[in-house]
């Protein structure tokens, strides 16, 4: 049986309540990060497809919108996020304007890898509904990207930075860039230089920086010291997150 499309809310600190919308099956991703606290990847792909049928997904947020619990105690905001990367939805420029409307008082909210927009430049129309999207990148070289994110072999990590680089120009909502720190991998001199030279290019609004609290797809990556984490943080210029509701399974609520 399919799980639920919708699950939470979870406390974000950085969003606040936060219910999550998952688009796709279990575990669906155009990268296979080693630090991925869903696990590995199973189904590596660039293809964009009706993975979960829209009708099934607009009749979860149907269910949720009329439902006591939301009437009770709403959201702060509703966010694409779960089991795999949102964007490979062929309907995610539908589902992003129908979830607006439908919870117009809450913002909405994408986390994303930030690998297709380069790939499917549609994407950067689909994604105006969205109020704030949270894109990731882990590496300044490509061969760190290949060791932490293990892309699809269509992706490069020039791909992905140049995608992000066309979103800032395309959309006019809130970017915070995230970057997830593995200690002895890519918090080296030379590579948090070229990550910072890569968001200067990208200029997003906010830079987060996140490591590891569950367990990751591959035993090697380690958590970062709190004390390593805030020496990057200071050379970049970013802000220190913990944990946050990227990729986790909570209650299902409706
Ligand atoms: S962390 Fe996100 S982008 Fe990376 S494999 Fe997991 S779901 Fe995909």
């Amino acid at each position: 049986m399919r799980e639920k499309c919708l699950f939470g809310p979870v406390q974000s600190r950085r969003l606040g309540r936060s219910l999550g919308i998952n688009l796709t099956p279990f575990k669906t991703c155009s990268l296979d990060c080693a630090y991925c606290e869903c696990g590995k990847t199973t189904h590596l792909t660039i293809e964009r497809k009706e993975y979960i049928p829209v009708r099934d997904i607009v009749n979860e947020l149907n269910a949720y919108s009329e439902s006591g619990v939301f009437r009770s105690k709403p959201p702060s905001c509703m966010t694409f996020a779960g089991l795999g990367e949102p964007t490979l939805h062929s309907s995610f420029g539908v589902l992003a304007q129908y979830v607006k409307k439908t919870f117009p008082e809450q913002d909405l909210v994408l986390i994303t890898n930030g690998t297709l927009f380069s790939l499917y430049p549609e994407l950067y129309r689909e994604v105006q509904p969205v109020d704030i999207i949270l894109p990731s990148l882990d590496a300044g070289s490509g061969d760190i990207f290949q060791k932490i994110d293990r892309p699809h072999p269509s992706i490069t990590l020039q791909s992905s930075i140049e995608g992000l680089i066309q979103l800032r120009q395309q959309y006019h909502g809130q970017i915070w860039l995230e970057i997830f720190i593995v200690e002895g991998i890519n918090d080296n001199y030379s590579e948090i230089v070229l990550l910072r030279d890569a968001i200067s290019r990208i200029s997003p609004d906010r830079v987060q920086l996140n490591s590891l609290d569950r367990n990751p797809a591959e035993e090697w990556v380690a958590p970062t010291s709190p004390e390593r984490l805030a020496e990057v943080a200071d050379f970049l210029g970013a802000e220190l997150l913990s944990k946050d509701c990227r990729n986790i399974q909570v209650d299902v609520l409706v």
